[in-house]
This record gives C-alpha cells, sequence and structure tokens, in this order.
C-alpha cells in the first residue's frame, strides 16, 4: 500500500489503543485503579529511573506503568490522541481548564520574570496572572489588539524588562467578542526578545476554536492549552484541561503536575475518549448552525452588534486577514446586542426554552449567558467597556438541534421583549 496519511477523525477510534491488551475489547478498558503490580522488582527500578529522570529511556524501552498521578492508560491514549489534531509531540491533560493554564504559567515564569498576555482572557485566567502571580514576583502586562508592536515593545523597554520577558500568553479569538490576534504575529514579537540562552515561549490558549478549527503550532505557538470541558468534552458532563506542545516542554509540564497531583482521573480520561470520536462532527455541525443562527439574528430589528467569525469581510481589515490565514472556520461562538440595557438583555434570557441559560460553551445543546454579570463580572466597569463587554451584550454557544428549532426559541423570547426603545415613541 502506499503511504496514506490517516485524517484524526479516522484515528479516534483506535490509536494508541491494542484490543490484544484487554482480551480482545474493542474499547479501551477505564483503568480505574491507583497503582500498578511491577513484573519483577529489576523492571519496577527501571520504571523509576526514567520516570524521575535518573537516565535516558532506551529506545526499545517503554515507559512502565507505576501509579496513576504519574501515569494511567487512559490518560495516556487520550494524550495521544490529542496530539493528532494539533500535530503536536506531546501532550499533558488535566482535571481542568484552569489546572493545565496554572501548571504552565507557574512551570515556565520564575519571579522577576515578565509575561506579556493578551485582552481579554478566560475570567479565572485573567484573576491567576493578575491575582496570583503577581503575589509571586512575577511582572505581568496586558495588551490589546488596537497596540502596534513598537509601542508594546516601547512598553516593555520602559519597564526594564526586556531581557526578563519569559512568555507571551494569547487566547484568540478573545472571549465574548471574537476578537482575532495574529499568533505569527506574536511569534515575531518573542522572537525579538529571545536570545539563543532563552525562547520566549508562545502560549495560545485554543478552546474557543480548536482542536479541529485552529492549530496555534502551526503558526509559531510552543504551548497550546484547553479546557477540555468545552468543544473536546462537548456533552457539559465533566472538566478537564490539556497542553501540548514539544516532548521537553510537556515532560518539564508533566513533572510540575505529578507534584501538583492535578492530573484528570482515570474516569474523565475514558469519558473524553469517547467524546473525541464524534469531535469533528459536532464542531461542524455546531459552526454550520451558528451560521444559520448568525444570519438570522443580524437580520432581526431587536438585535444588532453581532460578532461571528463568518461575517468578517475585506472591510474588517487585519481582522480579516488573521481569520483567513489562522481559522478554519467561524466556529459556532456568537455575540450580540439585544436593545440597550441589561433589562431587555435579561428579559430576552428568561423568555428562551430550548437554549438554556448557563455559562460554559461547545457543548451539544445551546447555551446562552450574559458576560457582564456573569462570565465577566470580575473585571472592573471602565475595562469592561473597553473590552466591548456592554450590559446589553449576549454571548451564545450554538449546540447540535436542529437550527429551525434554534431559530422558533429565539424568535418567541425576542417577540415577548419590549425594547424601552420603542416605549419612548
Ligand atoms: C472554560 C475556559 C477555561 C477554563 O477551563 P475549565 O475547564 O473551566 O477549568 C479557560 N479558557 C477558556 C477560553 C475557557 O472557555
Amino acid at each position: 500500500m502506499n503511504k496514506h496519511k490517516m485524517h484524526p477523525e479516522s484515528k479516534m477510534m483506535s490509536h494508541g489503543y491494542n484490543p490484544e491488551w484487554s482480551e480482545g475489547a474493542i474499547k479501551c478498558p477505564i483503568f480505574q485503579t491507583s497503582t500498578f503490580v511491577f513484573p519483577s522488582a529489576e523492571e519496577g527500578k527501571a520504571f523509576f529511573e526514567i520516570a524521575h529522570g535518573v537516565r535516558e529511556k532506551g529506545q526499545r524501552e517503554k515507559v512502565g506503568l507505576i501509579y496513576s498521578r504519574l501515569n494511567n492508560p487512559d490518560l495516556e491514549i487520550l494524550e495521544d490522541r490529542l496530539c493528532l489534531w494539533d500535530e503536536s509531540e506531546a501532550c499533558a491533560v488535566f482535571e481542568s481548564g484552569m489546572s493545565a493554564i496554572s501548571t504552565a504559567l507557574m512551570e515556565f515564569l520564575s519571579p522577576g520574570d515578565l509575561l506579556l498576555f493578551s485582552g481579554p482572557l478566560y475570567g479565572g485566567t485573567d484573576h491567576f496572572i493578575k491575582h496570583f502571580l503577581t503575589r509571586f514576583g512575577v511582572h505581568v502586562m496586558e495588551f490589546h489588539g488596537r497596540e502596534t508592536r513598537e509601542e508594546l515593545i516601547r512598553r516593555v523597554e520602559e519597564k526594564g524588562l526586556q531581557n526578563r520577558l519569559k512568555m507571551i500568553f494569547l487566547e484568540t479569538p478573545a472571549n465574548p467578542t471574537n476578537f482575532l490576534y495574529d499568533i505569527a504575529a506574536y511569534r515575531q514579537l518573542a522572537d525579538h526578545f529571545s536570545t539563543p540562552e532563552s525562547r520566549v515561549l508562545v502560549a495560545v490558549d485554543n478552546t474557543y476554536l480548536g482542536p479541529v478549527f485552529q492549530h496555534p503550532i502551526k503558526h509559531g505557538a510552543d504551548l497550546v492549552l484547553y479546557s477540555a470541558t468545552k468543544y473536546i468534552g462537548g456533552h457539559s458532563d465533566l472538566i478537564a484541561g490539556a497542553c501540548l506542545g514539544s516532548e521537553e516542554l510537556i515532560h518539564r509540564i508533566k513533572a510540575l503536575r505529578s507534584s501538583f497531583g492535578n492530573m484528570a482521573g482515570p474516569w474523565t480520561g475514558w469519558l473524553l475518549l469517547r467524546s473525541l470520536e464524534t469531535l469533528k462532527i459536532r464542531m461542524e455541525r455546531q459552526a454550520a448552525n451558528a451560521a444559520v443562527l448568525a444570519n438570522y439574528l443580524v437580520q432581526h430589528p431587536k438585535i444588532h452588534d453581532v460578532h461571528y467569525l463568518g461575517f468578517l469581510n475585506e472591510k474588517n481589515g487585519s481582522q480579516y486577514e488573521i481569520f483567513q490565514k489562522q481559522c478554519l472556520s467561524p466556529g459556532a461562538m456568537i455575540s450580540f446586542e439585544v436593545g440597550q440595557t441589561e433589562e431587555e438583555a435579561f428579559a430576552f434570557l428568561n423568555k428562551l426554552h430550548l437554549i438554556k441559560l448557563a455559562v460554559s460553551l461547545g457543548s451539544t445543546e445551546s447555551l446562552i449567558q450574559h458576560p457582564a454579570s456573569m462570565t465577566h463580572s470580575g473585571i472592573e466597569a471602565q475595562h469592561k467597556l473597553e473590552l466591548g463587554i456592554k450590559d446589553n451584550l449576549i454571548r451564545l454557544s450554538v449546540g447540535v438541534e436542529h437550527p429551525d428549532d434554534l431559530i422558533y426559541d429565539i424568535r418567541q423570547a425576542l417577540e415577548g421583549v419590549r425594547l424601552l426603545e420603542e416605549a419612548a415613541y
């Protein structure tokens, strides 16, 4: 047979697992075990030598299973499969997206170092950076898409921190406004500050479009982070996270994960293996539904300022260029404004039936929420406005339902909303 490279979706049912290991079971069992029996004392010793880095692994030597805080088959197979979408060398899975993000930041940042990060970030990440890392003497600096490369370089130099920059952290598309950051451009900025001894890392939170619709490593990212709670899990029934990157970087992250003990459990790992089998068809269906809904919303008289990546065009300049270069689909996240006030936005939210009023995203069911008072309520008022998070802004994560039913639900909810503007006439 000539060389044919299988697509990730074709490998999601089998990659990394051999039925012979488990009585021919086509599915990988749940290895609900804390510890593993060594075949012999000598082999137990050898496993620990590798795990503790006493010596390099021999070419044919397998990394032995020791203890489920260090390794477990469900997690290892899951990590192998997650690598396929991003074409990454290695992966580490965690018990939450926040544990993946916080562990990665703590492994690569030390007191005195500088972290640059894009705004707005996911609330939990924003809080961890501003209120936890700073307590340990890490310098942190937020930037926005409007700031030019030269302005940002000047700001770093004015603080005298050009030799201390260790990482640039991006979240793109940004939540909830779908603002795009150019990963390759920040790679260049990182290179500007890198030295032969010290490479400035670029880390990208890829939860919003990945792992199917955006592959940051191809654009120069060193680390890719996920809340696997979202699209990867996809069924609103688990919390998990992942970090991908080179063997070298992930080896360091796994060492810290072993210290923190914040790996995912085998049951979560197994559920994620199951979810991965349908990841692509779910995401494609969600994106197709989102296109239908965005087109409905944009023409509705009670709705305005629909933020949907599928609406970008030449008139949007660099945002459109970034989209074309970096994103493989507009995805399934839409935000939009209802009327002018929180009251009007709430009236709409309270009238929905099929679409569920809940935070989180990327699930089979459509989820809707009010960023200003929910996911982004921790941000101070002025900053919220600068980020475009207004009192009438709604964020919708589109699920796999029939689009006609979603439109029906939105239409009936909007019919029941009396806009304050109308009342004034
Ligand atoms: C949800 C989310 C996180 C945090 O993930 P958890 O699994 O809830 O810990 C981080 N980043 C983004 C973009 C998210 O949406």
